[in-house]
């Protein structure tokens, strides 16, 4: 029976040895009773496994999109973001590891129905709401009613996730989503390995997935860590890949790191990685690349992929010059920017505003 924050899931099945086996991501947690999966938001109640954390969330805050980061989707709008607790991958460097490895419910400190998210969301005139923090692939069924909720009030749902889904959740998980940020951590199976404890191959499959067989807007993000995943040819060989497996109109963020959580040992990504890996990925391609984290006005800019004049000028997530006509197209020579745009743009600017739940 489903109570206040428990509720029941249905990718999963029972093995002969009488565990249940989570199939909702690839770490395929099999567990007896009474043991929640690596996410520990999901855990198998008598004979189910069941979503434990519904409605409840780490707290909430109105971002501007670019902090997604997204760059062309409604660019200067403001977005109602969350996220729950738990994650279902283990990285060493996590920048939010006090919402994801929080094993506390305390951390779980605000309730809403998807109904009391949408109502706040249009009371501060949000565009969209994110499910970030953490990976919404962990709070599926909680995620898809919010997005349904937003649809029906005309908003638009985010995902900020890792990508590392099974093809079926995958597949219902998208259907509701207009825009997704997929971490791309690196591109070696030992990264993902030794730093991350999953896979690089699942997360290839979800990001060509939602390009090539679903309507969500797509960006990538990847976060350079000094020694790890910032190498010429590794930086090179992504960005080929996004460039032949997905489109060239892909928009690329390169984002830098700062000691955090089990990898204090490493310091922090210098700028000038960051304009390195740009200029690598744009030899490969790539029409849109953007560097993150660091003031870098070059590397916050969307540059018109035809004739090079600056369209969108940044300064972080403000924007300071905007050079698209109503239709999103170049002002100058008339390309269409790849992209979801209004015909002005938002003014939320760089502001980060906590927000309580309308009730
Ligand atoms: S979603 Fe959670 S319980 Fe299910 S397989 Fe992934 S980590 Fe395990």
């Amino acid at each position: 029976m489903d109570t206040n924050h428990s509720v029941s899931t249905h990718y999963w099945h029972e093995l002969d040895n009488g565990k249940l086996q989570c199939d909702l991501c690839p770490r395929f947690c099999k567990l007896n009773d009474g043991q929640r999966g690596l996410c520990f938001v999901r855990g198998r109640v008598g004979k189910e496994i069941r979503m434990l954390s519904y409605g409840l969330s780490s707290g909430f805050c109105i971002d501007p999109i670019e902090k997604k980061p997204l760059n062309h989707f409604f660019p200067g709008t403001p977005v109602l973001s969350f996220g729950t607790a738990g994650c279902n991958l283990a990285c060493r460097f996590c920048q939010n590891w006090d919402i994801s490895k929080s094993r506390e419910t305390d951390r779980l400190c605000d309730s809403a129905s998807p109904e009391q998210l949408v109502s706040t969301a249009v009371a501060n005139n949000c565009r969209s709401i994110a499910f970030t923090y953490n990976d919404p692939v962990i709070f599926h069924e909680y995620a898809i009613d919010v997005a349904k909720a937003c649809h029906q009030h005309g908003l638009q749902s985010v995902a900020v996730s890792a990508g590392y889904v099974c093809p079926k959740p995958r597949e219902e998980f998208y259907q509701h989503m207009d825009a997704a940020n997929i971490d791309l951590k690196a591109f070696t199976e030992r990264f993902y390995k030794k730093i991350c404890g999953g896979e690089l191959a699942p997360v290839l499959d979800t990001l060509e997935y939602i390009h090539h067989q679903t309507d969500t807007w797509l960006e990538i993000t990847t976060l350079l860590i000094p020694g790890e995943n910032d190498s010429d040819r590794e930086i090179a060989q992504l960005s080929r890949w996004i460039c032949t497996q997905l489109s060239d109109e892909v928009p690329l963020h390169f984002t830098a790191f700062h000691p955090d959580w089990k990898m204090l040992d490493h310091p922090p990504t210098p700028l000038e990685t960051l304009q390195r890996a740009r200029m690598i990925a744009r030899e490969e391609g790539l029409r849109f690349v953007y560097t993150g984290n660091l003031p870098d006005p070059e590397g916050n800019t969307t540059y018109c992929p035809e004739c090079n004049r600056p369209l969108i000028k940044r300064a972080g997530y403000m924007i300071l010059d905007w050079s698209l006509t109503p239709q999103g197209c170049c002002r100058y020579c008339g390309h269409q920017l790849a992209g979801r745009f209004e015909p002005t743009p938002g003014n939320w600017g760089s502001r980060r505003l906590p927000v309580s739940i309308n009730r």
